[in-house]
């Protein structure tokens, strides 16, 4: 049996993450950055933002007819987000492994929300559940030309 979501991806990806407004208030955008850093994935598009109500419910959309879907919109724009692009093998998947499960109190400790956050309603991170949602994402969240291609000079120390 072919278990897509166990086998580790070899294409290059785009992921959008963010820090939502708990995050930011909580002063832990240094941290949280910092993990998908160290992991060694590239970071291609950053800035602090103030999302408006329509682009949170479009970014949300799938989940419109939930019950907690008003409160998620006003919890996301209740206060600035920081929004990043970050490129690499596999780094969708791997970036939803580093986050930890969507209730912190599931995520095991090591992950973003299982060493820094108690509730789903303010799970501090946002990322990607897929390669397509990862495009979708980054062009709701990004403008033309704020993004940026650029070689790290660490590159030949992360891959062979
Ligand atoms: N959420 C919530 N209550 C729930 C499920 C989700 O408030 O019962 C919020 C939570 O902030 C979550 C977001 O909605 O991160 C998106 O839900 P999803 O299932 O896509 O989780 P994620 O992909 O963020 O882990
Ligand atoms: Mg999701």
């Amino acid at each position: 049996i072919f278990l897509p979501h166990l086998v580790a991806s070899l294409e290059v990806e785009e992921t959008y993450i963010m820090v939502k407004p708990d995050g930011v208030q909580r002063g832990l955008v240094g941290e949280i950055i910092s993990r998908f850093e160290k992991k060694g994935f590239k970071l291609t598009g950053l800035k602090l933002f103030q999302c408006p109500k329509e682009l949170a419910e479009e970014h949300y959309k799938d989940l419109s007819a939930k019950p907690f879907f008003p409160k998620l919109i006003d919890y996301i724009t209740s206060g600035p987000v920081v929004c990043m692009a970050w490129e690499g093998v596999g780094v969708v998947a791997s970036a939803r492994k580093l986050i930890g499960a969507t209730n912190p109190l599931q995520a095991e400790p090591g992950t973003i929300r299982g060493d820094l956050a108690v509730q789903t309603g303010r799970n501090v991170v946002h990322g990607s559940d897929s390669p397509e949602n990862g495009k979708r994402e980054l062009a709701l969240w990004f403008k033309e030309g704020e993004l940026c291609q650029w070689t790290p000079a660490q590159a030949p120390w992360l891959q062979e």
